[in-house]
């Protein structure tokens, strides 16, 4: 059985472009494949949460995890600092991850851009980090969205240059996957390309959001004054609003605005409440589910250590494959 890896920072609450990135299909077949899910803690540390933050965090990306559909019993579900072995995985391979490479990484120059006032050493070696977090349990499919795929070929960049280093076959080559389609980015609803948690107010839907407020923010997503010729392209922020279409609506509804858009008859206040729905109806079952497993202590404490026990063993394997390789002592 292949193993899988898939993380989510605890930064904040899981959003579609976490569903379908990251979860999505992948969640149906948790019996197909060895499966590790994990709560990424250690990397949310880049932007400081206080402690009280990182606590509370952690157990409502969990319990959005879980109201997500994955299951406790049959894959592996924890909190990424539960296994210190992901910190000393992370240490080793940064001594041959070069800082040239790693200053070259797209995400590393976004975040450079966009906070200027905390450029830390975590976050250049962020690419490292997610590596030992993959190779730790030697996944060879990592379900991640578009925005990670430079990561992933660090990984594997990482992975090999280890082999070479030791003259082994420690770690298997992870490729990014989103079942048999391409990857994926799911946009935000601001007219900016992706959506994301750290996109600001209004930009992304919550698996959390509440029907009313799906209204409200998808009812205020950015659109333009129209068409004025039959099929013209369309502009991002229209294309954007399809796209999420995509994602939730029957191809019926698609084709009925994509034809309306053609025919420079498509009214976006129509095609927004549309999407709205669909999104909602798509949401409904997760969000439903959401605030009852988040209060249920018993039941979050009981699935982390018994996620902790299942991913342990994978990793303390790894760790002592890995230190005997180098030549440590033990
Ligand atoms: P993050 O929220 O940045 O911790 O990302 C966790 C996972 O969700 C990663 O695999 C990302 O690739 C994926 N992801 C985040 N935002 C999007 C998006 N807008 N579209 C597709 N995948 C995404």
């Amino acid at each position: 059985m292949e193993t899988v890896v898939s993380g989510i920072r605890s930064t904040g609450n899981l959003h579609l472009g976490n569903y379908f990135g990251a979860m999505g299909n992948f969640l149906k077949m948790q019996h197909e494949y060895n499966c590790f899910f994990f709560i990424a803690d250690y990397h949310s540390l880049t932007t400081h949460p206080t402690p009280e933050n990182l606590k509370s965090s952690v157990r409502q990306v969990l319990a959005e995890y879980l109201a997500c559909g994955i299951d406790p019993d049959v894959s592996t579900i924890y909190v990424q600092s539960d296994l210190p072995e992901t910190a000393e995985l992370y240490l080793l391979l940064n001594m041959n991850a070069y800082v040239g490479e790693l200053e070259r990484c797209t995400s590393f120059k976004e975040k450079i851009r966009k906070q200027p006032d905390n450029i830390n050493a975590g976050l250049l070696t962020y690419p490292t980090l997610m590596a030992a977090d993959i190779l730790l349990h030697k996944a060879v499919k990592v379900p991640v969205g578009k925005d990670q795929e430079q990561h992933l070929e660090m990984s594997r960049t990482f992975a090999n240059r280890f082999n070479r280093l030791y003259n082994t076959q420690t770690f298997p080559e992870p490729y990014a996957f989103n079942f048999g389609q391409s990857l994926i980015k799911v946009p935000g609803l601001d007219g900016s390309g992706k959506m994301g948690k750290s996109e600001g107010e209004g930009n992304a839907v919550f698996l959390a959001d509440s029907p009313a407020n799906i209204r409200k923010k998808v009812m205020r997503a950015v659109s333009d004054s129209g068409p004025t010729s039959p099929n013209e392209e369309k502009p991002e922020a229209v294309k954007n609003l399809f796209a999420l279409m995509e994602l939730v609506s029957t191809s019926d509804t698609i084709k009925y605005f994509e034809d309306k858009y053609n025919e420079c008859a498509i009214r976006y206040g129509d095609m927004k409440k549309q999407l709205a729905e669909d999104i909602i109806l798509f949401t409904a079952p997760i969000y439903e589910k959401i605030n009852a497993i988040a209060a249920d202590d018993l039941l979050l404490n009981k699935v982390m250590n018994l996620g902790e026990e299942k991913a342990r063993d994978s990793a303390s394997k790894t760790i002592k494959e890995v230190r005997k390789t180098m030549g440590f002592r033990k």
